[in-house]
């Protein structure tokens, strides 16, 4: 007789915890100061934002620096298709922000109240808006048009940073 194999459908559910390791400060900071934290080098002075623990050119260790909360577009992009977190803020922007003074560019969302794609594009000033209630994750704050940030900081679940 062919094998055939009984199945039962069943729920795995896993609490668990992971650790961000040597980017913990940067979660920390974020979670309990609404500070955004980015490393320097010791030895070339590149600034790495997302912050590097290593330098990833000349392997040499960086420090924490404490970043401006403003930057720039450098790449963007409109989402229309996303997970369970974001599906009410859809369409939403997408893109890599270089803060002021820093060297590198963080993947991050930017979000506008009347979004067209001109509000989002290359080039184009943002600034860091914080969720009032934050857990330690990237989710805890996003970046809208610098235009806008007054408008968003008075929203009852939305705050300014920390400068
Ligand atoms: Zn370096």
């Amino acid at each position: 007789m062919e094998f055939q194999a009984h199945q039962i459908k069943d729920i795995l559910k896993i609490d668990y915890r992971y650790t961000m390791g040597g980017q913990s400060k940067f979660f920390i900071e974020l979670m309990n100061n609404k500070k955004l934290l980015g490393t320097k080098c010791t030895k070339c002075g590149k600034i790495w934002m997302p912050p590097r623990i290593n330098c990833s050119e000349c392997y040499e260790p960086a420090e924490w620096v404490e970043m401006k909360q403003t930057g720039t577009i450098d790449v963007s992009t409109i989402v229309w298709y996303t997970t369970s977190a974001f599906i009410k803020a859809i369409p939403y922007g997408i893109g890599f922000i270089r803060l002021d003074g820093a060297d590198t560019a963080m993947l991050q969302g930017i979000f506008s109240e009347s979004l067209i794609p001109s509000k989002v594009k290359k080039g184009k000033k943002v600034r860091a808006v914080f969720q009032k209630e934050r857990e330690g994750k990237m989710t805890d704050f996003f970046f809208v048009p610098e235009d806008e940030y007054e408008s968003w900081i008075i929203k009852s679940e939305y705050e300014g940073g920390s400068e």
